[in-house]
């Protein structure tokens, strides 16, 4: 194709035809009138609203001048945030540019991602905030009575502390986990390639896992055989640790928990930790790994959870490319999956 015909093409486009490929509500005003919408707008605020005056279509007052180029607009685009377009109190933001000619191009931006982005990231700092200031509290009450040496004898004193070292501990977790889960978010678009054996990762996390296991009188069963999946050690050893603890902290005592690897479809391995605790009902699921969601809080803290666990996991997940299912059946038992690429 020549210069020529390219230009010639582009012209034979029209605005129209531009207008109509935006998703997003985009208008042509002119001479105050609404020259062009696209099918967007048009759903937005009504399919007649071509020809019609733009300050019928899109009443806001502290747009109308704007949008009528009687305000004072400046150089660049105007931008204007508004509620009550279409859908009750979804947020948009009117961005209206000057064009050489004298029209206005006006574009509307549904903001409520955005938003509701801001408002998890509030929810977070809050939430955060007062997962820490529990404990410390305790800490802080606890001491406030030790200064004053009289009022305890040796073994209220013996007990106190032990009490301190525990919340102590858990606003370490919960540190920890936090600090993890920004460190695997900020590297969530680098997609880890390394070749990880999964057999040694499950038998360090099983050793690392004894302890409670002993506690809780389960049994870790490995049924795991060989596999190599592509992704970053440390966070697959993490990841795996977290499902098992899990499994541990929430499966029956006298049952076993067991550890499983098969290959799936897709060049894939699945990962299972399977427990046989009461398991989670089916309205829980789809929000466990949100960032702090307990099925029972007051269960969780009494067995050193932070809440994070899951969020962790499914991060993790993400950033390998893979997928977690969580099946649960009440009084059965709960299978957490994880599919990797195999490497
Ligand atoms: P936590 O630190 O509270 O365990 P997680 O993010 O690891 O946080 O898990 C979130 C919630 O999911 C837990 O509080 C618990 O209610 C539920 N849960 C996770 N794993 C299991 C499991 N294997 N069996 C039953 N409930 C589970």
């Amino acid at each position: 194709m020549t210069g020529m015909d390219e230009d010639q093409t582009i012209e034979a486009l029209g605005a129209t035809d531009l207008f109509a490929a935006f998703e997003e509500p985009l208008l042509l005003v002119r001479d105050r009138r609404v020259a062009i919408a696209n099918a967007a707008a048009q759903a937005l605020l009504g399919s007649h609203i071509e020809g019609s005056d733009v300050r019928l279509a899109i009443r806001h007052p502290a747009a109308a001048p704007h949008l009528t180029g009687e305000g004072e607009s400046g150089e660049g685009p105007v931008r204007i945030e508004l509620v009550g377009l279409g859908e009750l109190g979804r947020p948009w933001e009117l961005v209206i540019a000057p064009l050489p000619d004298g029209s206005r191009l006006v574009r509307l931006a549904d903001q409520s991602q955005q938003r509701a982005a801001e408002q998890m990231r509030v929810d977070f700092v809050a939430n955060a905030s007062h997962e820490l200031r529990t404990p410390l509290a305790t800490l802080l009450g606890f001491l406030e009575t030790l200064q004053d040496e009289e009022a305890v004898d040796a073994a209220t004193r013996q007990r106190f502390v032990g009490i301190m070292f525990g919340e102590a501990m858990r606003m370490r977790s919960l540190l920890d986990d936090l600090m993890s889960l920004s460190r695997i978010e900020a590297e969530r678009f680098a997609v880890p390639r390394d070749r990880v054996e999964l057999l040694p990762l499950i038998e360090d996390a099983k050793r690392s896992a004894h302890p409670l296991a002993t506690d809780r009188e389960i049994r870790i069963e490995n049924e795991a055989g060989e596999a190599i999946v592509s992704g970053d050690e440390v966070q697959l050893s993490q990841m795996l640790s977290n499902l098992l603890v899990n499994a541990l902290k929430y499966g029956r005592p006298g049952t076993p928990v067991r550890i499983r690897l098969e290959g799936v479809p897709g060049d894939l391995v699945r990962i299972s930790v399977i427990d046989q605790g009461e398991g989670i009902p089916a309205v829980h699921i789809p929000r466990l790994t949100e960032r702090f969601y307990r099925v029972d809080p007051g269960r969780s803290r009494s067995v050193g959870g932070t809440g994070l666990g899951l969020a962790i996991v499914k991060h993790i997940v993400l950033r390998h490319r893979g997928r977690l299912d969580i099946q649960s059946e009440l009084g059965a038992g709960t299978t957490v999956s994880v599919s990797l690429p195999r490497a």
